[in-house]
C-alpha cells in the first residue's frame, strides 16, 4: 500500500491539476464531489453531516481510504 506522504502528495496534485469537483456542499457539512482519478475515471466522494467519509473508488472499497477522500479533505474541514 502507498504511504501517507504519498497519498497526500497524490491528493495536493489532484487539487492542483483540477481534477476535484465539488458539486454539493451544505451547513451541515455534507459534501458531493467528483474526483477523476489516474486511471480517467470519475469518482464521487461523500462527507457525511456526521463528518463520515466514503469513495466510490475500489481503493476506498477496500482500505477505507484514498487520495480522492484525502483530497476532498485539504478543502474542507476534514
Ligand atoms: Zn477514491
Amino acid at each position: 500500500m502507498t504511504g501517507t506522504a504519498t497519498e497526500a502528495g497524490k491528493a495536493a496534485r489532484l487539487l492542483a491539476t483540477g481534477m476535484v469537483t465539488v458539486r454539493t456542499a451544505d451547513l451541515d457539512g455534507r459534501i458531493t464531489a467528483d474526483v477523476i482519478g489516474d486511471s480517467g475515471a470519475t469518482w464521487t466522494v461523500h462527507r457525511t453531516a456526521g463528518g463520515a467519509w466514503a469513495c466510490t473508488c475500489p481503493s476506498a472499497w477496500y482500505t477505507g481510504g484514498c487520495s480522492h477522500i484525502a483530497a476532498c479533505k485539504l478543502i474542507s474541514a476534514g
